[in-house]
């Protein structure tokens, strides 16, 4: 007998006939002899309808009242999932994340998970039961409900399998594993079996949905035994385990996979000082105000003036571009330009940090097609650019065939 918790997605639980199926699948595994925790998306679309609403009313809606709101979605799918495994003869609960004690801080909107109490849980479990537990959801210290960042069911699928030390946590989505790349944008990409833990995360980190981040984050602290599987196939097979074994990276692939992420924007303080603390000059007020950095570039001076440029999340362009216009005078900088239309292409790899050429095989496959390369940045296992937003799936479908993701890949010599 094993501990099981099981994550359905969105599209998975998005009509009765999904939620009935998915409850043959946990009835599956009940009959099997095992223990199961099943965590549920709200239905697909509903998420999105509920925040449209909240928008309806006020325009940048209060945080805690949107995460009241956007918690319910995933109300509706723990009770309906519930009862179709009653209907089957299962004896199941349904409860939300307050209720089974999924503490976070208060930070409404994209709470992180602090602690878990799981005594009622293993109560349940001991008698037999089926829990469905609502992802995305816990509560602050002071019992507000709190909702986990879009995407967030599959931190609460990981953080109740950490907390029950489960045997293991699978995901089940509306494709068959991690591929190397989202195959909606190229339908050539292949399915993993394996990906290192480390890969997985630079992914997430990176943009690909398939997966949250901080589920990434969890399933590594906490050595979460992770899988990413169909839930419409019947027999959805092995689909995609994340490993934790240091591999032998010269059996590993350059490239494992792509990610992108369309939400980005670039400023550009044009004419600034080239001397020590312009970096901060620019950045600390920007920080101040709560807006995250992702790639910076400082172009070398000229005449004693330099460019400064960094990437920032779409929402926040227009705040940041104030918050420096705002101060251009005080950092001594001649204008403030800037894109709200940038795309972020990253290529991922382990073996990256053991084979040279890699950026170089990128950059020409970009420079044939024209892309032209705004920003670049690195680390150990990822390289980074940033376009333009247009030329986004030209340029992970050409990166796709210039590293032959399609093909197996050949142990490298
Ligand atoms: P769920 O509702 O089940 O959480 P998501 O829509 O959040 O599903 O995530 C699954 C989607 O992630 C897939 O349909 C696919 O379009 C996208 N995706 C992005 N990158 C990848 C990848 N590398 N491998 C597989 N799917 C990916
Ligand atoms: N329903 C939430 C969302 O759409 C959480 C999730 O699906 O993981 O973001
Ligand atoms: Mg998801």
């Amino acid at each position: 007998m094993a501990l099981i918790v099981q994550k359905y997605g969105g599209t998975s639980v998005g009509s009765p006939e999904r939620i009935k199926n998915v409850a043959k699948r946990v009835a599956r595994f009940k009959d099997a002899g095992h223990q199961l925790v099943v965590v549920v998306s709200a239905m697909s679309g509903e998420t999105n309808r509920l925040i449209a609403l909240a928008k309806e009313i006020q325009s940048s809606p209060d945080p805690r009242e949107l995460d009241v709101l956007a918690s319910t979605g995933e109300q509706v799918t723990i009770a309906l999932l519930s009862m179709a495994l009653q209907e089957l003869g299962y004896k199941a609960k349904s409860y939300t994340g307050g209720q089974v004690r999924v503490h976070t801080d208060n930070a409404f909107t994209k709470a992180r998970i602090e602690h878990i109490d799981t005594e009622r849980m293993r109560a349940d479990l001991d008698n037999d039961t089926i829990l469905i537990v609502a992802g995305f959801q816990g509560m602050d210290p002071e019992g507000n409900i709190t909702t986990l960042g879009r995407g967030g069911s599959d931190t609460s699928g990981v953080a109740l399998a950490a907390a029950l030390q489960a045997d293991e946590c699978q995901i089940y989505t509306d494709v068959d594993g991690v591929y190397t790349t989202d195959p909606r944008i190229v339908p050539e990409a292949r399915r993993l079996d394996t990906i290192t833990f480390e890969e997985m995360l630079e992914l997430a980190s990176q943009g690909s949905k398939i997966l949250q981040i901080r589920s990434v984050e969890f399933a590594g602290k906490y050595k979460v035994k992770l899988r990413v599987l169909s839930s419409f196939l019947d027999e959805p097979g092995a689909g995609t385990l994340i490993t934790f074994e240091e591999e032998d990276n010269m059996e590993k692939p350059v490239i494992s996979g792509i990610a992108f992420n369309r939400d980005e924007a670039k400023i550009t303080v044009r004419g600034v000082p080239d001397k020590p603390g312009i970096a901060y000059q620019i950045l600390g007020p920007v920080a101040e105000a709560n807006v995250d950095v992702d790639m910076i570039i400082q172009n070398i001076s000229t005449d004693g003036t330099t460019d400064f440029s960094f990437t920032t999340h779409r929402n926040d362009f227009a705040r940041a571009k104030q918050i420096l216009e705002d101060s251009l005078s005080h950092i001594g900088g001649a204008s403030v330009t800037g894109s709200s239309d940038i795309a972020k292409v990253s290529i991922v790899g382990i073996g990256m940090k053991s084979h040279a050429g890699v950026a170089s095989t990128m950059f020409r496959a970009l420079a044939e097609e024209g892309i032209n390369i705004q920003i670049i940045t690195t680390s150990e296992i990822k390289i980074s650019v940033g376009i333009d937003e247009k030329y986004m799936e030209l340029a992970v479908r050409v990166l796709h065939k210039a590293f032959e993701l399609d093909k197996e890949p050949t142990p490298l010599a």
